[in-house]
């Protein structure tokens, strides 16, 4: 697909690109934080799988630079750009009046800002890149010295003041084997949570990508028992067409004495075996009990004011689509003016893994290689 024909078919392509986001994803992030006030008392906050850097860029532009997007500034932007697309002059007013009822957000004061992945990824005003593995726990270290560079202490599990806010957009390389693709989501999504139970602090919040597969109620029911309130974002700029969503989870309570830790981390199952024997007192915790091997398990959740119980301990998470009704539609295709410009992305990949592969190709000669007459055969 040509760069213009991917500005027709995919809104938020073009206005990325428009308006200086390295990745389309940074309006999933702005979408998910316009219905749930996510960024509301956040000052310290991790993003883990984050290059190339565009949920960097939405928490540098939020809570260093202050400024405002959701309904008091983007979408307002967002709906001269979609009236000037389509050609439809009357959707401005309501914008201007949303603009009134909304308190523009102003620098915070304290902001640290610690970003992951295994992709360098290109500098940003305020923010501390790693290239790391989120599912190693020499991750761990890293993590706590790039969160309190003048106090860190090497014998500490925990950083010294915790962070409000995880977020993981975690994806694997896809491949297009739905069952797989949905395991190797989880186990990034599995990292991303013992590294989040690592460094956040009580009623501090976790967001991160999943695959919606025919488990997933369970997972949402394991998340509810280190979470007040465990819900599922769909955000208009993630095509309806993809299995694609994202928890966000609230009001992060540990269970009494449990100890994260990445080298036994919490798994698939139900157990939290690293809590101590004698945290686990069924009157203060009703939530756990012991096994016969010593393991701990948690009973899940089974009704929820939010959610709802269905059929014993099932447990629903409920499901919210995020995004104002005036926004882009992901899966539309859009009328573009004669005489745009199509724009290079705002930032090409540092180091794809596709480069060798293209490097390769080009020393073959071409998409094609050599023809059969030339093919090397000393091989
Ligand atoms: N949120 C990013 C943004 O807004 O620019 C996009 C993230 S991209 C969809 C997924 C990222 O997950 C990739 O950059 C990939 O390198 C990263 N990733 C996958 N597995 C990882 C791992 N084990 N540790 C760290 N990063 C990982």
């Amino acid at each position: 697909m040509g760069k213009s024909s991917k500005d027709k078919r995919d809104a938020y392509y073009r206005l990325a690109k428009e308006e200086g986001w390295r990745a389309r994803s940074a309006y999933k992030l702005l979408q998910i934080d316009e219905q749930f006030n996510l960024f509301e008392g956040v000052t310290r906050v991790v993003d883990l799988c984050a290059a190339p850097g565009s949920w960097s860029q939405v928490l540098s532009r939020v809570l260093i630079k202050g400024e405002t997007f959701g309904r008091a500034g983007w979408e307002e932007k967002q709906k001269e750009a979609r009236n000037y697309v389509l050609g439809m002059k009357d959707e401005k007013s309501q914008a201007t009046e949303e603009k009134k009822q909304i308190e523009p957000r102003k620098p915070r004061e304290g902001v640290r800002i610690v970003s992951i992945d295994l992709q360098p990824m290109s500098p940003l005003e305020g923010v501390t890149t790693l290239r790391a593995d989120i599912t190693h726990p020499s991750t761990i270290p890293l993590l706590l010295k790039a969160l309190d560079p003048d106090t860190y202490d090497p014998s500490s599990t925990s950083p010294s003041a915790p962070v409000d806010l995880v977020i993981s957009d975690g994806a694997p390389d896809v491949t297009g084997l739905h069952d797989l693709d949905i395991y190797v989501q989880s186990q990034l999504l599995w990292a991303a949570l013992n590294l989040a139970l690592c460094v956040l602090k009580p009623g501090g919040k976790f967001v991160a990508k999943i695959f919606r597969g025919k488990d997933v109620d369970l997972l949402f029911a394991q998340l509810k028992i280190v979470f007040d309130r465990v819900r599922v974002a769909k955000p208009r700029s993630s095509r309806a067409s993809s299995i694609e969503a994202f928890v966000v989870c609230e009001g992060f309570h540990p269970p009494e004495g449990f100890k994260a830790s990445l080298d036994v981390p919490l798994g698939a199952g139900i157990d939290l075996p690293q809590i101590e024997k004698e945290a686990v007192d069924a009157d203060k915790k009703p939530s756990s009990k012991q096994r016969e091997d010593g393991a701990i398990e948690l009973e899940l959740p089974s009704e929820d004011d939010e959610g709802g119980p269905e059929g014993g301990s099932r447990w629903i998470a409920p499901f919210l689509a995020c995004g104002d009704l005036s926004a882009y539609d992901s899966d539309a295709t859009y009328q573009l003016p004669k005489d745009r410009v199509s724009l290079d992305p705002v930032q090409p990949p540092t180091m794809p893994p596709y480069k060798k592969a293209l490097e390769m190709r080009k020393l073959a000669g071409g998409a094609y290689g050599k023809t059969r007459g030339q093919e090397n055969t000393s091989a």
